[in-house]
């Protein structure tokens, strides 16, 4: 492990937060009052705060590979309702991106001991597409589309997300844009 380049990157993260807001570490030690919940696939590139250029403390993230709202799955359900009923978000972002690796396994059936748990959730959410003649990204689309339905209706937004917007976003590798998904 490179210790050097972490080090190196942490020392320029801090310089660059004083520069901008010199109180900035004493408010972060206040608390988190982020406005946005969102929901990203795990890829590197896709970082959230990165991509919509926001400072620590502006969005409470989960992730996970290719973006996936599994209703039994308990670290997304603390973490919604940690967001939402204590941290109050004003919105819920699904977060997904073109050349999802999670997507393209399940589209070509990947079999794998390991993968295929996961797996068999992403094929859930690409059904319906067009197999041969629909781009990858068309699958990606589908994807983050079921994944707003299955927020809509997971047990913690049913319960405490009423009046609180679910939003889809794709985040395009190739140009850095972002195209809503409703
Ligand atoms: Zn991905």
């Amino acid at each position: 492990m490179d210790r050097k380049k972490l080090e190196q990157g942490n020392e320029a993260f801090i310089t660059k937060m004083k520069e901008i807001r010199p109180d900035f570490f004493d408010e972060l030690k206040k608390g988190q009052t982020p406005d946005y919940f969102v929901l990203a696939c795990s890829d590197s590139r896709s970082d959230p705060d990165t991509i919509f250029s926001a400072l620590p403390g502006t969005m409470f993230v989960h992730r996970n590979v290719a973006n996936q709202v599994v209703h039994d799955d308990e670290s997304l359900t603390i973490g919604l309702y940690y967001a939402m009923r204590v941290l109050h978000v004003k919105a819920l972002l699904i977060l997904g991106h073109t050349g999802c690796g999670g997507v393209m396994a399940a589209r070509q059936g990947l079999a794998n001991e390991f993968l295929d748990p996961w797996l068999d959730h992403v094929k859930e959410n690409i059904q319906g597409v067009d197999q041969l003649n629909a781009d990858d990204n068309q699958f990606v689309r589908q994807n983050i589309r079921n994944q707003l339905v299955n927020l809509k209706d997971h047990p913690v937004y049913r319960d405490i997300g009423k009046g609180i917007p679910i939003v889809g976003a794709l985040f395009h590798l190739e140009t850095g844009q972002i195209e809503w998904i409703d």
